[in-house]
């Protein structure tokens, strides 16, 4: 017997708990489908464990797309506010961690279990460790071949996230889906992500600072520009500016770290030099970073005297220095610690209002899998709650 629904989702993360909680609120017959043995895997490893889950100052410029009006509809429609409420209505415990960020209080299962409760509430069909086979378009709808037998809808929803965390579920097929139905896709690649840094000085440096934090530095690429904090890794460079840039970087470009962008750096030099000539540079540069960092700061590229000995032309270079870092990263970490796939399916084949393709009637793309990705701070989620919400109104 073929297990007829009205709407079948693929993707128990985000995103398709949005839509099938929705959806089925809506009267629809919704059967959710999910290859891993539980839904909401990203959900429960984000944000630390604390699920930063959207942020109070979304706004269409905090996406990155190749068609950057597509999200404006769908957030409009959905926005931080409704997700905020919905996290109200269930009495789960939040928190402003910074720049708008929300976070649960307790844990991120929190919001895992109000969207199940959701979906258990409105009568959603969740089938896990299921896997998907074939997929035909067929009169009125799909046919979709699956583990637990053949299955048919009138709506088929794509809602398999990207390719980062291949562990947590993580696969393609999404992308095959909609390449076999006429889509376009733009080049994938990892966002949201550490730079790795061969160079041996610069690695040294890096591997010697490790675990090292410096406190808002502006970051500046291909004119984006965000002030966070940047972390040393082993391996490189890391911390919520470096993860914000990654998505902007392409290989073999700069990157400039701006590492003091609240201080006039070339009146604080002369300032240091009229007021502590007998000081040595790396002692003044201790009162703005650790000990160890201006140290070796001062041994990388600066060389360390008495503040009385440099010329004005060398105190110039030091403030350029230490505001106009450029770096050439080597490569990022990739999916394997990514928290975002950039690029995905073409959103000009899309409806922005509904979701649908506009290739194939009744199928529809949802979440990381289109070509929408977020900044850090909450905005992936919010993306795949309103594209969620959107679909789900249509289905
Ligand atoms: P996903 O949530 O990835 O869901 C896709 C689902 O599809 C999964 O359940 C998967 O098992 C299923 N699937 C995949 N392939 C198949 C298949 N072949 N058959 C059946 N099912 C399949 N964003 C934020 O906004 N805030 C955060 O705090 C945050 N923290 C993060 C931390 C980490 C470590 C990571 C990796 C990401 C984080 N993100 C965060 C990004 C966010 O998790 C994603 O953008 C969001 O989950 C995307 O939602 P989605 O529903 O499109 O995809």
């Amino acid at each position: 017997a073929v297990l007829t629904s009205q709407v079948i989702i693929i993707g128990a993360g985000a995103a398709g708990l949005m839509c099938a909680m929705s959806a089925a609120a809506r009267g629809r017959r919704v059967l959710l489908l999910d290859h891993a043995n539980k839904a909401g895997k990203k959900i429960l490893m984000s944000g630390g464990g604390r699920c930063n889950f959207t942020n109070l100052y979304c706004e269409p410029a905090n996406f990155l797309s190749h068609n950057p009006h597509f999200c404006k509809s769908a957030l409009a429609r959905f926005t931080q506010w409704d997700f905020i409420a919905l996290v109200a209505r269930h009495g789960v415990p939040y928190h402003e961690k910074k720049l708008g960020q929300l976070f649960c209080d307790n844990k991120s299962s929190d919001i895992l279990d109000l969207l199940l409760d959701e979906c258990e509430q409105a009568g959603v069909d969740l089938r896990l460790s299921t896997s998907v086979g074939e997929i035909t378009r067929v009169d009125g709808g799909y046919q979709l071949q699956t583990s637990i037998g053949p299955t048919h809808c009138e709506s088929l929803v794509i809602a398999t996230g990207g390719l980062s965390i291949p562990t947590l579920g993580a696969t393609g097929i999404g992308y095959q889906i909609a390449r076999q139905f006429g889509h376009n896709l733009l080049p994938t690649r990892a966002g949201l992500v550490p730079f790795t840094i061969t160079d041996p000085q610069l690695k040294a440096l890096c591997s010697e600072l490790s675990g090292t934090s410096v406190e808002d530095c502006r970051i500046t690429c291909n004119g984006q520009s965000f002030v966070e904090n940047i972390l040393f890794t082993h391996r490189g460079l890391s911390g919520p500016a470096i993860l914000q840039i990654s998505s902007y970087w392409q290989p073999g470009e700069a990157i400039s770290i701006d590492l003091l962008p609240r201080i006039d750096l070339p009146a604080w030099l002369a300032e240091q030099q009229r007021e502590r000539p007998n000081s040595e540079l790396k002692t003044l540069l201790a009162d703005l970073f650790t000990k160890k960092m201006a140290g070796l700061l001062a041994e990388h590229w600066l060389t360390s005297k008495p503040m009385k000995q440099y010329t004005p032309g060398e105190l110039k270079v030091i403030a350029e220095r230490l505001s106009d870092w450029q770096l050439v990263p080597a490569g990022t970490e990739g999916y394997r610690t990514a928290e975002v796939t950039l690029g995905g399916v073409d959103t000009r084949e899309v409806s922005s209002k509904t979701m649908e393709s506009l290739k194939s009637p009744g199928l529809y793309f949802i979440g990381e899998v289109l070509d929408v990705s977020g900044h850090l701070g909450g905005f992936n989620f919010q993306w795949a709650w309103a594209s969620g919400y959107a679909a789900a109104q249509y289905v």
